[in-house]
């Protein structure tokens, strides 16, 4: 059963298995999970598929949004686009056979990407001596290989997106090809086709949220290497013990098998590892990944030319949904590099005329990158900031996640935003009677009182209507209330979100009377009620009652 209440597109969350142990809330890079409820787990704010919260829930209540593995072919064309890192799963088991296998699985076509991974070396070489003699690119270039790094840049790092290397990832220019010279093939003669990624990300797990270039009219489905890991053994091992089974290679010349230099993409490294120039970088793991996004935005590394991102530790072959451990697979990637090397199969001179052409270069700018991958990061007011300040003064700062957000800043953030209430910090909830010095005669007044004596409309709380009312209190701005209503006070504002009740709570207040002729959500009249807190209707301005309740003695010193 899955209780998601902003679908992400890449991760889903099962309630039934989950602990509540909030471990998937404190990984999350762009904090973008909250629970509530304990086990209500909701995706608010932007997920960019990198899987942390698969990684780290013990209880695997996180799952990718993958398409279940099943019978392939039966009553359509099923083209598999290999990523390099399923070749690094099975050591020891030379990649003609692992396709081999994939064909007995049922895929008429299987893609090797060894073919567009070298049009990728020679596009982004001669991009970057281009650039290198006019020096107009912004250095260092960013690989736009990994999804994860480019929607990490849209939300996070905006003002990075021009570094993004303007050319075509390698499985963009695969599925170009194989729509254009494969999929037409079948269409003439009226069979559906349908493409198959097999990959280790979830981000590339949804079609519709990875390729903006996606054709309606074909079905574009992604699956996780460990999906679909169990019955290619079980192929694999009947094609190792058999020759009868010829490998055809011949049908197009993209379904040839992995050189040695696709091998290497499955690593961190693998991508520069045989490209033609020196001044590049290879960085992995997502805390790394955002350590030096960060240091290229202070102007860092500007004498660096390019950088791999894996948002993967040790590279793709550490993605969450690979089927063997990471080190298992890059041994056996570092052995089929030794047996096949590091050569390329393609001339520059084919390429470049190509590139001359544009064929590799991407028409998103790198603003309408930012609209595809995401939105970024919601900038705050001044005055959400200060009360955001203000909120973080009576929060422990243990950053405990009990309140649902990863954190206390993000909490006070969530406060400010209007997501959240001060009540979810059950610290605070604990301790929520402040003491205010502030002398004054203990007054014999009521809420009650009040509100017989003014005709005030009682909408909630109605329990703590015995309350003693010690004295009086105007204003809107919930972070100056927070830090100077006085104990025992009834609060006089146009404010009428739940949060009112919270802070009411917080300063031990006697009751809130909303003025002006505002009415309370019925969120906050649920909360009044559980809270006991009276809320009272005033249908003037604050000015006129504050100016009655003092005539009256409410609020006046000894
Ligand atoms: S996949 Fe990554 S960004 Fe998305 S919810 Fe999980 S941890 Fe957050
Ligand atoms: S490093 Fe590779 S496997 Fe991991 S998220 Fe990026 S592209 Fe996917």
């Amino acid at each position: 059963m899955t209780d998601i209440q902003q679908p992400s597109c890449f991760v889903h969350f099962d309630k039934a298995l989950c602990h509540g142990h909030a471990s998937c809330i404190r990984a999350c890079p762009t904090k973008a999970i909250r629970m509530v409820d304990k086990r209500t787990v909701s995706v608010v704010g932007q997920c960019i598929g990198c899987g942390e919260c698969i990684r780290v829930c013990d209880a695997g209540a996180v799952s990718a949004a993958a398409a279940e593995a099943r019978k392939f072919g039966r009553d359509h064309v099923a083209i598999a686009l290999v990523s390099p890192v399923l070749y690094a799963q099975f050591p020891g088991v030379m990649p003609k056979d692992i396709l081999m296998g994939l064909r007995q699985m049922g895929f008429r076509h299987t893609i090797d990407m060894s073919y567009f991974l070298e049009i990728f070396h020679y596009a982004t070489e001669e991009f970057i001596n281009r650039n290198r003699e006019s020096n107009k690119a912004p250095w260092p270039l960013i690989s736009p290989v990994c999804p994860v790094v480019v929607r990490l840049i849209a939300f996070q790092f905006p003002s990075l997106m021009p570094h993004v290397l303007p050319v075509l990832r390698p499985a963009a220019l695969m599925a170009r090809e194989v729509k254009q010279r494969i999929i037409p093939y079948y269409q003439e003669s009226g069979e559906t086709v349908a493409l198959y990624y097999i990959n280790p990300c979830p981000t590339k797990m949804d079609p519709n949220c990875s390729n903006p270039d996606q054709q309606p009219e074909i079905s574009e489905i992604a699956l996780g290497i460990n999906d679909i890991f169990p019955e290619l053994s079980r192929q694999v091992e009947k094609i190792k013990d058999s020759d009868a089974i010829p490998f055809d290679q011949t049908r197009f010349e993209y379904e040839t098998c992995a050189t040695g230099n696709a091998s290497m993409w499955a690593m961190s490294g693998g991508e520069i590892a045989e490209m033609d120039f020196d001044r590049s970088l290879a960085v992995s793991g997502l805390e790394e990944t955002i350590a030096y996004l960060h240091k290229i935005e202070m102007g860092l590394f500007k004498d660096i030319e390019y950088i791999e991102f894996r948002t993967c530790r040790e590279g793709c072959l550490g993605g969450v949904l690979a089927a063997i451990d990471k080190y298992l697979a890059k041994s056996a990637v570092q052995k089929m590099v030794k047996l096949y090397g590091l050569g390329r199969r393609l001339t520059r001179e084919n390429i470049l005329r190509l590139y001359e052409k544009g064929h590799f270069q991407t028409e998103k700018s790198p603003a309408k990158l930012i609209e595809l991958y995401g939105t970024k990061k919601e900038a705050l007011s001044l005055e959400s900031l200060q009360e955001i300040e203000k909120t973080m003064e009576l929060l422990r700062g243990t950053d405990c996640a009990a309140c649902g957000a990863p954190d206390c800043r993000t909490f006070a953030e969530d406060i400010a935003r209007g997501t959240a209430s001060l009540q979810n910090c059950l610290w605070i909830s604990a301790h929520s009677t402040i003491k205010i010095k502030r002398k004054k005669g203990k007054s014999t007044m009521t809420v009650n009182d009040l509100m017989e004596r003014f005709g005030l409309q009682v909408v909630a709380g109605d329990t703590g209507l015995d309350r003693q009312v010690e004295d009086g209190y105007c204003g809107d701005l919930l972070s100056e209330i927070m830090g100077n209503a006085p104990e025992g006070c009834v609060w006089l504002t146009i404010q009428g979100h739940q949060n009112i009740v919270a802070v009411a709570v917080l300063r031990n207040m006697a009751a809130i009377i909303v003025t002006g002729g505002q009415t309370p959500d019925d969120e906050t009249l649920e909360k009044a009620n559980q809270e006991g807190i009276p809320i009272l209707l005033w249908p003037d301005s604050a000015y006129q009652l504050a100016g009655r309740l003092f005539a009256m003695g409410v609020g006046k010193t000894d």
